[in-house]
């Protein structure tokens, strides 16, 4: 973390498998805290039981794709995950830790996205987007996320169309929508036509290191330094070659690295933080409500 402090990274995203449950996540989060905007990714299985861990962080996001509790147990393959996933966003709230909800958007939840944004930011809880999205096999990837499936894989692109649109237009009177209207749109555009209206920004604009320091451009493109090594390595014409490589590159739908690509300079920095201000004001009087109590 004193590397991407060098490098002036705002964000650090820990996600996993899950990253609760390393013993020495609290002394990471904290230490993340200190000096980057913190997210941590639990499927709701840990949250609730690590909260002195999660304290610090800025908000933890929970997956939960679907209301309906039978089908988010199938859909995480564990009886009962549903009912702990609710009991871990509960017990944050409580606890006067922002929690956001963060669905994976696929073929078998798209029609339930409004309506399960609706229900959680009604409540003050705000909603944050993936996007399933499957990793072709290759043998130079730095990791794997996931398998095919066709019960899953987006077909009906009309329909994720119209669920830009209906995101887009809830926004205009609503908080809580955690994905900005310039990302909202570039989406709409793929869906629709097909197009591309963003290049893809890895290693400029993101990155990814793995649980044993070795640095990718994103997930599905090989180890190409070590985090000791990477900042020695950030200016040099073989990473510029790179990310001139990776900015041609269509291979992947990953929501975030879409959003990171979008938002990737300066000026979509705060692209983000003029599109969600509100948002953010919320978390904040929402952690504040709670700690009064
Ligand atoms: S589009 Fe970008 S994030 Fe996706 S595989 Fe290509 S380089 Fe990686």
């Amino acid at each position: 973390m004193d590397v991407f402090r060098k490098l002036g990274v705002i964000e650090v995203v820990f996600s996993g498998g899950n990253p609760l449950l390393r013993d020495d996540i609290g002394e990471i989060l904290d230490y993340a805290s200190r000096f980057f905007v913190t997210t941590v990714y639990d499927n709701g299985s840990l949250a609730a039981e690590k909260v002195d861990a999660l304290r610090n962080v800025d908000f933890v996001a929970i997956s939960l794709d679907t209301l309906d509790s039978r089908k988010l147990d199938y859909i995480k393959g564990v009886s009962g995950a549903c009912e702990k996933a609710r009991k871990s966003i509960e017990t944050l709230k409580n606890e006067g830790i922002s929690v956001v909800i963060s669905p994976t958007i696929s073929q078998f939840n798209q029609h339930e996205i409004v309506d399960l944004t609706k229900y959680f930011i009604s409540r003050d809880t705000p909603v944050l987007y993936c996007l399933y999205s499957y990793d072709y096999p290759s043998d130079d990837r730095l990791f794997g996320i996931g398998k095919k499936s066709d019960e899953f894989e987006p077909t009906d692109r009309r329909i994720l169309a119209k669920v830009c649109d209906e995101l887009i237009s809830l926004k205009s009177d609503q908080q809580g929508v955690f994905i900005t209207t310039k990302v909202l749109n570039a989406l709409k555009q793929y869906f629709s036509t097909g197009q591309r209206t963003w290049r893809c920004e890895a290693l400029r604009g993101f990155f990814i290191v793995d649980h044993l320091g070795r640095v990718a451009g994103c997930h599905l493109r090989q180890s190409i330094t070590s985090i000791v090594e990477l900042a020695d390595k950030w200016d040099s014409f073989e990473f510029e070659k790179l990310r001139e490589e990776y900015n041609t590159c269509s291979r992947c739908t990953y929501l975030c690295y879409i959003v990171y690509s979008i938002h990737a300079s300066i000026l979509g920095n705060l692209g983000i933080i003029r599109d969600q201000w509100r948002n953010l004001r919320l978390l904040r009087t929402t952690n504040k409500r709670v700690n009064r109590h």
